[in-house]
């Protein structure tokens, strides 16, 4: 593979052909020439990240540029999440997955755009402009961690992180063209991941190819004391399992997923990418999710009711923004909230603050709770009959900035193939498989069972080693 993955980089910087100052600068300029543009990134760390550079000594990813979300903590960087009441607030320490790259080697280059406190699938939710699509600059990269997707995608960066409550990773990855991967709940840890839905929230990855995936998963996974939620479970050997070999996989295929609301070209790329499986010697299986129909209404109470505890501490003392001239404290709060939060972020504040309300919490909060164990009982069950189940990563390819931001509903509809992952807190990888007459990436998404990432990345690998992905967007920072 000669594209701008982390093996290639890892040859040239091993033959001695570039440096880790060289490869680090080369990506702050190309972060910095797109940016009008595509709108990527909300800082760049031009003399931060050149610095570091010059230091790096080894590690599996010694002198990899790496761009993180702006809802990830990075010590001397902002932490915006997209929104006007963090603004360029700088957080006192580094999340543990930042943290990890950074001992690994990697250069943290910056920080990038994404939907105001990763709410959205569009990226015009951010109070700093939306992200442009590199593949046609007139439509959304996706969201909420469109930037970070599009960092990758336009090839300034090998890897960036992401954040993936409801897809957020791999719905920005499939419209993209990367490859985007979300774990296994518990796999890698939140600690400096601003909360949004604490319960689906995890850090994920973007990168060019599984195995780069791999790579990476291989350096963030893992229990952190910092953060109770991540489990004491073996972190297996990413790299070595993925040997090619698919022969006799059991591949489940949610049928009655493949209908109502899917665009029809999409299906048939991912229809294709089945075939490609099968050729492979992967055995295909019918599953069923019976309760998949209500995800999107039971990730949207859950979620909600999450963020509308989450971001009850942005009340103008303890982080970023504060309205001027309030004259006491009650309504110095409703003014900061008011002026610092956006129209999405208020619908969710409202939309969670009344399913939690006593009135209301049983008919809604409770009984999605309920459900939300159906959806998980329907994987276990699924995951009897199959290894990995496959399913369009998102229902249509990138849409036209402005099409859907008048309607809420349509735009959560975009989340239906993604949610159950985290309502059942099982892992998911988004690869890019086609593109679509219009030239746009088409992603499927594969999915597995608990802390099953190593066989989900062998599918990933080895379809990409049978039907690579060749194609670059129209904005890209190198040549073909
Ligand atoms: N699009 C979903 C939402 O708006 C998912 C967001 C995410 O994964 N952060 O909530």
């Amino acid at each position: 593979m000669s594209d701008n993955t982390i093996e290639t980089l890892r040859a040239r910087l091993a033959s001695g052909e570039t440096t880790a100052r060289e490869v680090v600068t080369a990506s702050l300029d190309a972060a910095g020439r797109l940016n009008g543009t595509l709108n990527a990134f909300l800082e760049i760390d031009r003399e931060g990240a050149a610095a570091r550079a010059a230091e790096v000594r080894g590690g599996a990813l010694a002198g990899v540029p790496v761009a993180v979300k702006d809802n990830i903590c990075v010590k001397g960087l902002q932490t915006s999440c997209g929104s006007r009441i963090l603004g360029d607030y700088e957080p006192p320490y580094t999340a543990t997955a930042a943290e990890r790259l950074i001992a690994a080697g990697a250069v943290v280059t910056g920080k990038t755009n994404c939907d105001e406190f990763a709410m959205g699938s569009s990226n015009e939710n951010s109070a700093f402009g939306a992200v442009r699509n590199p593949w046609d600059t007139e439509r959304v990269p996706g969201g909420s961690s469109g930037g970070s997707a599009v960092a990758v995608a336009a090839r300034v960066v090998p890897v960036a992180l992401g954040s993936d409550t409801g897809g957020s990773v791999r719905q920005p990855a499939a419209l993209c063209g990367v490859v985007g991967l979300k774990p296994t709940y518990g796999r890698v840890s939140r600690y400096g991941l601003v909360a949004f839905g604490s319960s689906l929230d995890q850090i994920g990855t973007f990168t060019l190819s599984a195995r780069d995936a791999a790579t990476v998963l291989q350096v963030i996974s893992g229990r952190d004391p910092a953060d109770a939620t991540t489990a004491d479970v073996e972190v297996p050997d990413y790299a070595a399992h993925l040997t090619g070999d698919v022969k006799g996989a059991r591949l489940g295929v949610p049928r009655a997923l493949f209908g109502e609301g899917l665009d029809a070209e999409v299906r048939a790329v991912v229809e294709r990418a089945i075939e490609v499986f099968r050729d492979l010697g992967a055995e295909v299986v019918d599953v069923e999710l019976p309760h998949a129909r209500y995800a999107i209404a039971v990730y949207y109470i859950i979620a909600t009711a999450e963020a509308s505890s989450n971001l009850a501490r942005y009340d103008g003392v303890r982080y970023g923004f504060r309205a001027e001239e309030a004259p006491e404290l009650r309504s110095m709060y409703r003014r900061t909230r008011e002026e610092g939060f956006g129209a999405e972020v208020k619908r969710r504040v409202m939309l969670g603050t009344y399913v939690l309300s006593s009135g209301y919490y049983d008919a809604y909060y409770l009984k999605a709770q309920q459900v939300r164990s159906l959806i998980k009982a329907d994987f276990a069950k699924a995951f009897e009959s199959c290894d990995a189940i496959i399913t369009p990563t998102s229902p249509t390819t990138a849409f036209r900035l402005g099409e859907k931001t008048d309607d809420p509903l349509a735009m959560y509809l975009n989340d239906i193939y993604t949610v159950t992952a985290n309502l059942a807190g099982i892992p998911g990888v988004s690869v890019p498989v086609g593109l679509s007459r219009e030239g746009l990436p088409v992603g499927m998404q594969l999915l597995a069972r608990h802390w099953d990432e190593a066989t989900m990345l062998r599918l990933a690998d080895a379809y990409e080693r049978a039907a690579p992905f060749t194609d670059r967007p129209r904005v890209c920072a190198t040549a073909g």
